[in-house]
């Protein structure tokens, strides 16, 4: 029982409620008995345990349902028989090149069924007019309005994107929409 009710110096009551654990009135809007007495408690989870800190559910609640976000996930993947050439695979956090550098780092007892691919993606510029959003940021409102012509400038972007792609000028990035089944050896 932590809510207690404020008085006024003449004793009056005033219908506001405090919680005497950490002496704070915790919802000014609704200073009721019920939402003082609410303050210090744990919170639930809809299981009945306590929830996490700065959550409304619980430690195993979380992992159920994290797990079976993944599972359908996994599930949608579209499958995949062999890895594509402008892919990787992505394992817990780790990328491996392909099956046979997968099967080496890992154990046995660890391996998953499936993995998810991961597709290269190089480094590209935007267009002219996207790359001028920073550098013209803080100009008069009108700027854009008599921006000189930017053939030139789109022509050497597209030159220096093309460059990137072939010189293979990126980073792999993990595709959850294709999966492929781990063969053992
Ligand atoms: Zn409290
Ligand atoms: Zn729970």
């Amino acid at each position: 029982m932590n809510a207690t009710e404020l008085y006024t110096k003449a004793g009056k009551p005033t219908g506001v409620y405090y919680c005497t654990k950490c002496n704070t009135i915790s919802s000014p809007h609704n200073p009721t008995r019920e939402a003082a007495e609410q303050c210090c408690q744990p919170k639930l989870c809809a299981c009945g345990k306590p929830a996490e800190k700065y959550s409304t559910t619980c430690h195993d609640c979380r992992a159920k349902k994290t797990a079976e976000r993944e599972a359908q996930r996994l599930q949608k993947a579209e499958r995949v028989e062999t890895i594509p050439d402008d892919c990787q695979l992505f394992a817990d956090d780790n990328y491996c090149a392909d099956m046979d550098d997968y099967l080496e780092q890992t154990d046995p007892e660890d391996r998953r069924e499936y993995l998810y691919l991961a597709a290269f993606r190089a480094v590209q510029l935007p267009n002219a007019i996207d790359l001028l959003d920073s550098p013209t940021d803080g100009h008069h409102e009108d700027i854009m309005d008599t921006v000189p012509d930017l053939t030139d400038l789109n022509a050497a972007i597209a030159t220096a994107n093309a460059l990137f792609i072939k010189s293979k000028w990126g980073s792999y990035f993990q595709d959850y929409t294709r999966k492929i089944r781990i063969q053992s050896r």
